[in-house]
């Protein structure tokens, strides 16, 4: 056992205490020689066999785990696993000076108050960090050797020694019965020397509940800052996909949906209307899922024919011919159209939007738009947003093309689509290409029944795309010509296909 799974133990289970110190504020200390207090977190299952509980974490239970983050350092030891119980511990090394130093003063008037604070053990947003990132599989529900298991509700119990609850006890249990947990929160005092000191703002949490491990990580993600009522870091709006990213599931039923919205977004009470609005409006999407990734895969099965710069040449040809000067790529991947579409003439703003902040990372690198001319650089913007939300971004454009897309959306979301882009946006010009599945056929590397790209969630044929065209048309005043792009086959058509809707 490690000295970190040792120091966790002396948490988890008291009789294996020896003496113990706690601070004045109520923070464990839990043997004399530690340096300083820290941040903890278990997770405890006797679902069996309980060291599954690592492969769901994909954390080894024999190993120890360290991130680094720029407030401190995390580890993740195992004080306990066998088949029988597994606990996963999940200690943060918070560094107040560092902090201090990296970030000037935060919270405090009281210069003091810089350094003799109780950031370093109050379990609060630095953990919720700490979870969306060494848990991140986990919470984005994969585990590759126990797939079956991530959608299981199993037993499991969290315990949090020292939780900051704005609010009092009540406010744990309100936020946390709701979603089926049994909640223990002992206050605890301010000294354990004087009791007439009364009892301090933190309490002892424990959570029990028959849930699945990524329900689990994502109600602690969501709501240690919301307990805390304070979050360490600068809220923009990127923290509404977060947050509805890690409560799609959940929150829009949460009777107390308004005080977590409200204290997740520190209490900027534009940014808490939008996502209340986004929550309780649309319906909600999993953006994990949605997060396709456009890799090399779909561009190997299709280069023999290069269809990718078919399609190109076909999108802007369509573009050109609408005469558009304000066109919307969605879900822009890495901007090649972008780039074509700001070479065309005629064409005078162009804005790219995709949900992957990683692929407009990619984009704004391929464009250099940190080094381009200001003339060109005002024609251009990239933004992180969802096709499947109404987004007041996306209104005002003459054409929206939408390349290669609705098939990395979950068939369910596709309405939510067609609301936001041909209800809300609504451009005189949208055009959409998708496979045409017929053509699979065609590519030899492809075996057969296998869609192109593996995020590919269908792929139509050209009856069920027309189909569809047809009735998003008839739905929103649109009138729809279908086409193909790529070496038309007499018996399965085009290998894309195309669909330029006007209005
Ligand atoms: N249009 C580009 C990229 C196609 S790959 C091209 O033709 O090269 C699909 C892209 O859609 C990915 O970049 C993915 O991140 C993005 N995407 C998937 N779901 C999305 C959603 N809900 N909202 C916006 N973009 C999405």
């Amino acid at each position: 056992m490690t000295y970190l799974a040792f120091l966790a133990l002396c948490i988890v289970r008291p009789t294996f205490l020896w003496p113990m110190r706690r601070c004045p504020t109520g923070a464990a200390a839990p043997c004399p020689t530690l340096r300083r207090p820290f941040m903890l977190l278990t997770i405890s299952t006797d679902h069996r066999p309980a060291t599954d509980l690592g492969y769901l974490l994909h954390k080894n239970p024999s190993t120890h785990h360290r991130a680094d983050f720029g407030f401190g350092r995390a580890h993740v030891v195992y004080p306990e696993a066998s088949p029988e119980r597994c606990t996963a511990a999940v200690v943060v090394d918070v560094d107040p000076v560092g902090l201090v130093r990296r970030r000037g003063p935060r919270g405090s008037d009281f210069s003091l108050g810089q350094y003799v604070n109780d950031r370093p053990y109050a379990t609060s947003s630095f953990m919720s960090v700490v979870l969306g990132k060494v848990f991140s599989t986990a919470m984005a529900g994969r585990s590759k050797e126990r797939p079956e298991l991530v959608e299981q509700a199993i037993p499991l119990n969290a315990r949090l020694p020292v939780t900051p609850c704005r609010g009092g006890e009540e406010v744990a249990h309100r936020l946390f019965e709701p979603l089926g947990y049994e909640v223990t929160a002992q206050a605890i005092p301010l000294d354990l020397r004087f009791a007439e000191w009364g009892d301090s703002q933190y309490v002892d949490l424990t959570l029990t509940a028959t849930v699945t491990l990524k329900g689990l990580l994502e109600h602690l993600f969501v709501l240690l800052p919301v307990l805390d009522d304070d979050k360490h870091y600068w809220v923009g709006p990127d923290e509404i996909d977060k947050l509805l990213r890690r409560g799609g599931d959940w929150l829009s039923e949460h009777p107390e949906r308004e005080l977590i919205t409200r204290r997740y977004l520190r209490h900027d009470r534009q940014l808490a209307r939008e996502a209340l609005s986004r929550l309780t409006e649309e319906e909600l999407e999993d953006p994990e899922e949605a997060e396709a990734r456009y890799d090399a895969q779909e561009q190997a099965v299709e280069k023999p024919i290069n269809l990718n710069q078919q399609r190109l040449d076909a999108v802007l040809r369509a573009v050109r011919a609408s005469g558009a000067c304000r066109v919307l790529d969605l879900g822009c991947g890495e901007g090649k159209l972008v780039g074509e579409l700001l070479r065309a003439q005629g064409i005078e703003r162009v804005v790219g939007m995709d949900v992957s902040v990683r692929m407009l990372e990619v984009a704004a690198r391929r464009l250099h738009l940190d080094t381009m001319a200001p003339s060109q650089r005002a024609r251009v913007d990239l933004f992180q947003g969802s096709l499947t939300y109404r987004d007041a971004r996306l209104v005002g454009f003459d054409a929206a093309v939408v390349v290669e897309v609705i098939e990395h959306l979950d068939p369910s979301r596709l309405g939510s689509f067609e609301r936001a882009v041909f209800g809300y946006a609504r451009p005189s010009t949208v055009i959409v290409t998708t496979p045409n599945v017929e053509y699979n056929a065609r590519f030899v590397s492809l075996p057969a029944g296998a869609f192109r790209h593996r995020d590919h969630r269908f792929e139509w044929t050209r009856a069920e795309f027309a189909n569809w065209c047809e009735q998003i048309s008839t739905r929103h005043g649109y009138t729809v010509v279908p086409s193909g792009i790529g070496p038309e086959d007499a018996t399965v058509g085009a290998p894309t296909q195309m669909a330029v809707f006007s209005r």
